[in-house]
């Protein structure tokens, strides 16, 4: 018996197609004809199972194989197998209809071109001058059969000696794919592709150490785990399972904090475990991904568009059959089921840390550092979960102490409303160096927040919006009397004359501040308040702070910094100045000024409290801190 004929594609000829379009991401031909194997094998289960296969089963495994003299990569299973008919219906007659329309549109997305068409096994020819296909239908007397194709339109079938149920797809690699006859690159796409697949997949025999030297073993090699841990209930697992498990999708790598199994059947099916990993710093967060499969099979691990993007900071794996992988992205964000996917898995998400912070709150408290940034950016990116998570988002003062929203709005509403009736939140994002504000703050009884992460600056914006009447306001933003306005301002009687010489008096003695601008500032603060402080305004600030996080507010970024000198005209030695530079001129102020050791030590002592006190400035300033004892 030999058939000779034209495998049925309506394209002029499918396989310089596939080479040329398919090239950059031609090792995924391994993983097609290793997952055609597997379902060849669970089609038979399935039939055992119906009673419709009566036959043994055996020991069921996909066999992988080079052969370096042949040149052949073999990928063998005892699975259903094909009569002739069959491999003429599901091999030959390819349907391709509108191919060059949709090659055109997807050319540099291999992935989208073999899903829409059901080609996987046509990519065999991304890597091969020639395939066989050997095999042998489970059906009672059924003959073996050999299918040959050659990477041009026409094949043949013949007789094959085969004497086992099952099918062998051999390979033979061309020149220019010679690095898939390596044992190293075959291991590792095998372990990149079909780590989880459920069934056995043998490649070659175990190794082991004797006399120095690395021996080959009587058993199989068997590269998976047909029973990954995402796939088993929940309630049989342990927590050492999900650590383990962690550390074989990532070796080396800090434990998990938290997990979530997912599990659900309908509207759609999803599977998998996402993992809270400890962060450490900014720089790794990304290195390990989300893995993502459809029924075992690894697909990709760039699950944007998928998930919300806040969860790609998160580590594990999600197996869903009804993710429409094989389309491009834009599409994928489109689609309906994606989104009820990606709302699940923010629900659980959200669900999960809910759980934690009611049932372990000390637990949820001490990893908090860790977990504020999953939690502020899913607050900043996606509506529903702000609204989820401003149940358990805490806000950690500076003695550590922690609140929900709720709480802190409590502990602050009654010392720090202003007289319009704004609640003031009072924050720090450096403990050391704003230390003498938080001081301040404090000794009149206000609560300081430490806002001192990533994202913070962002989420106080945010807050803004959302609380009603509500301002954050750092606590170095104005001196301590004007941070809760509880009333209007004291009026300063003070001529613009008298203004103008105390800016000179005080202005001509501060030492250039590189990328700061001074300006002055009179306040009535009472006679026991300091009588220089420096503060900046927190609208000015917070422009800055964000244009160095984002592009295109480059316009904020490139300015000095504004910084206000406050002298309080109610304090005896402002007062003093005042009356000595009464009448002078600019030029006789500055002389007085310089003389006068108490303007420069106050003015170099508000800069010290504000951390702006450097080099020579600072030097000067030591010398004649020791002259005056
Ligand atoms: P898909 O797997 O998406 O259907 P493929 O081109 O990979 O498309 O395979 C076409 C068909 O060929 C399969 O659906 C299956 O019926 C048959 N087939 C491929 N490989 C095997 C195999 N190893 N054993 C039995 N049948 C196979």
């Amino acid at each position: 018996m030999q058939q000779k004929g034209q495998i049925g594609v309506t394209t002029e000829n499918i396989f310089p197609i596939i080479k040329k379009f398919l090239y950059s991401d031609h090792e995924i031909f391994l993983r097609e004809i290793v997952s055609n194997a597997v379902d060849a094998i669970q089609k038979l289960k399935t039939l055992s199972s119906l009673g419709e296969f009566k036959g043994e089963l055996g020991d069921l495994a996909v066999k992988v194989s080079i052969d370096t003299q042949n040149g052949t990569l073999t990928i063998s299973d005892n699975g259903i197998g094909m009569t002739a008919e069959e491999i003429d219906k599901y091999i030959n007659q390819i349907a391709l209809s509108s191919a060059n329309e949709f090659l055109d549109k997807y050319k540099n997305d291999a992935n989208s071109i073999i899903g829409h068409f059901g080609l996987g096994f046509y990519s065999a020819f991304m890597v091969s001058k020639k395939v066989e296909i050997v095999t042998k239908s489970h059906k009672d007397a059924s003959e073996a059969v050999k299918w040959i194709c050659d990477g041009t339109p026409t094949y043949t079938i013949e007789a094959a000696q085969r004497t086992e149920r099952g099918t062998d797809i051999i390979l033979y690699i061309d020149d220019e794919n010679k690095n898939f006859l390596e044992t190293d690159e075959v291991d590792r796409l095998l372990k990149k592709y079909c780590r989880f697949l459920p069934i056995p997949i043998v490649f070659g025999k175990k190794t082991e150490w004797k006399d120095g030297k690395s021996v080959e073993t009587d058993e199989d090699n068997i590269i998976n785990d047909t029973n990954p841990l995402w796939t088993r209930k929940p309630n049989e697992l342990k927590d050492e399972d999900y650590k383990e498990f962690y550390q074989e999708l990532y070796p080396f790598t800090d434990e998990p904090m938290f997990w979530i199994h997912l599990n659900v059947d309908y509207p759609f099916k999803l599977t998998g475990i996402l993992y809270f990993p400890k962060v450490k710093a900014n720089v790794d967060l990304h290195k390990n991904k989300i893995q993502l499969y459809c029924n075992q099979v690894y697909v990709t691990d760039s699950v944007e568009g998928i998930v919300p993007e806040f969860l790609t900071l998160m580590h594990g794996v999600i197996d869903s059959p009804d993710i429409p992988l094989n389309v491009s992205r834009s599409y994928l964000q489109s689609d309906q089921n994606v989104k009820k996917i990606s709302n699940y898995i923010t629900k659980k998400v959200a669900d999960r840390l809910e759980e934690i912070f009611k049932n372990d709150r000390p637990q949820f408290e001490e990893k908090w550092d860790s977990l504020k940034l999953f939690v502020e950016y899913g607050m900043l990116t996606d509506e529903k979960f702000y609204e989820r998570a401003q149940k358990f988002c805490l806000l950690k003062n500076t003695d550590n102490k922690f609140f929900t929203f709720e709480e802190y709005k409590n502990l602050i509403s009654s010392n720090q409303t202003d007289k319009d009736g704004n609640l003031v939140y009072l924050y720090s994002n450096n403990r050391d160096e704003q230390y003498t504000y938080i001081n301040n703050a404090k000794e009149k009884g206000y609560d300081v927040l430490l806002l001192d992460g990533q994202l913070d600056v962002h989420i106080t914006s945010l807050l803004e919006q959302k609380l009603e009447k509500s301002r954050f306001v750092r606590v170095d933003s104005d001196v301590v009397d004007n941070l809760i306005k509880k009333e209007d301002d004291t009026e300063i009687k003070l001529t613009d004359k008298q203004k103008e010489e105390l800016k000179e008096a005080f202005l001509s003695q501060m030492p250039v501040v590189d990328k700061v601008e001074f300006t002055v500032d009179y306040k009535a603060l009472g006679e026991k308040t300091k009588p220089v402080q420096i503060t900046q305004n927190e609208f000015m600030r917070r422009m800055k702070e964000m244009s160095a996080m984002q592009t295109g507010m480059s316009f904020y970024g490139d300015m000095p910094d504004n910084m206000n000198l406050v002298l309080n005209v109610d304090s005896p030695l402002v007062k003093k100045v005042l009356t000595d530079v009464d009448g002078k001129d600019n030029e006789a102020i500055k002389e007085y000024a310089q003389s006068n050791t108490a303007i420069r030590q106050l003015v170099d002592l508000a800069l010290l409290a504000n951390n702006m006190l450097k080099g020579e400035a600072l030097s000067n300033f030591i010398n004649r801190s020791i002259d005056l004892i």
